[in-house]
């Protein structure tokens, strides 16, 4: 984002103007954190600003300032595509293509209103007028606290909007540990902690507030963990069943791929969870080091993300999935034993 840009956008904030800010489907902690932050900045100079997202989000995410205005696409459709439809500016946070919006994708496409992207995901789409897009950032969060800096408002940050970036910058560097955590990433914080985010809250609300069942369906996940030493990969599987069975309720899988990849010597792990509703499996990829789950997933799996950190699905049975990764390893088993 160039300094005219920046200027360019401060002079289109200089009125109050028709904004919906919208993040990717199946919004995470990054998605709702930074969409919500930038809703309590804009706020603050009467913008008649909405939040929208695809569809719903986790439970442990619905505490935070602002949420309950939230409007979900997938069940508010005609209110939220009047407001599209009415729209002079829509910010589109946490993604980089319009299909990362589920059935938004039409309406987004369609809309005339001003697109202004801020997204940390590889290969940007060119759909917006304005992109601040760095794939080098720990979070779109990160990068809101950035746009705010550039135009030159950080005495705008109040503790509501504190607490909405450390959200996002805390779940997307899993607390302050992924590579992308950089010393800016641990100012940002500081100065969050000094306008008023609550440190030990926010990381109680999001991470101890698990229920029974999800610890349960936690320890199924983890005795279905598979090994695959020579590949130096680890892999979960979860079946409709083994959901229904923990009364499965969306998050309740959030974070767990990530056990495949604290054992040690591995460098690769998946998760692949059946979804019988959508008809898909849904994949999780991390990796450690030079491995790029973004490409190994755009090559094989139909989704992306970053090099450390990929989302994707499958069309085929859970059972064939599986294969189908396995399968597919040996063509990688010199970038898996890089170092
Ligand atoms: P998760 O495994 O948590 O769903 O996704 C990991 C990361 O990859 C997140 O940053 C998420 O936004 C991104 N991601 C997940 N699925 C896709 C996808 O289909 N395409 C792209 N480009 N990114 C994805
Ligand atoms: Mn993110």
């Amino acid at each position: 984002m160039t300094k005219a840009d920046i200027k360019s956008i401060k002079q289109l904030l200089a009125t109050p103007k028709n904004i919906v800010i919208v993040p990717h489907k199946n919004p995470d902690g990054d998605a709702i954190g930074s969409t919500l932050a930038l809703y309590h900045y804009l706020k603050k100079y009467n913008h008649n600003a909405t939040v929208m997202v695809p569809n719903d989000y986790p439970d442990f995410l619905k505490w935070i300032p602002g949420s309950e205005h939230i409007l979900k696409h997938d069940t508010e459709t005609e209110a939220c595509e009047m407001l599209i439809n009415a729209a002079d500016i829509i910010f589109t946070l946490d993604f980089n293509a319009f299909h990362r919006t589920g059935n938004m994708e039409t309406v987004l496409t369609e809309s005339k209103a001003m697109k202004i992207m801020i997204d940390h995901h590889q290969s940007p789409d060119d759909y917006a007028a304005f992109v601040f897009s760095d794939v080098n950032m720990s979070s779109t969060c990160e990068m809101i606290y950035h746009f705010i800096d550039m135009l030159g408002d950080t005495n705008a940050i109040d503790a509501n909007i504190a607490t909405c970036i450390y959200v996002g910058i805390m779940t997307d560097t899993g607390s302050f540990r992924f590579p992308s955590t950089t010393s800016k990433t641990h100012q940002i914080i500081a100065n969050l902690i000094e306008k008023g985010a609550n440190n030990a809250e926010i990381h109680n609300n999001v991470y101890d507030t698990n229920s029974y069942e999800r610890l349960q369906l936690l320890g199924c996940a983890l005795s279905n963990l598979k090994v695959i030493p020579e590949a130096r990969t680890a892999y979960i599987t979860l079946s409709q069943d083994e959901l229904n069975q923990f009364n499965y309720k969306k998050g309740d899988t959030e974070g767990v791929v990530n056990y495949g990849l604290s054992l040690k010597n591995i460098v690769l792990a998946a998760i692949f969870i059946e979804d019988k509703k959508e008809g898909i499996i849904k994949i999780s990829l991390r990796s450690k080091g030079s491995f790029s789950v973004n490409e190994f997933s755009r090559a094989h799996f139909n989704g992306g993300g970053h090099t450390n950190a990929a989302g994707g699905r499958s069309e085929l049975c859970l059972k064939e999935t599986v294969e189908k990764f396995i399968s597919i390893l040996p063509r990688y088993n010199k970038a898996l034993n890089d170092d």
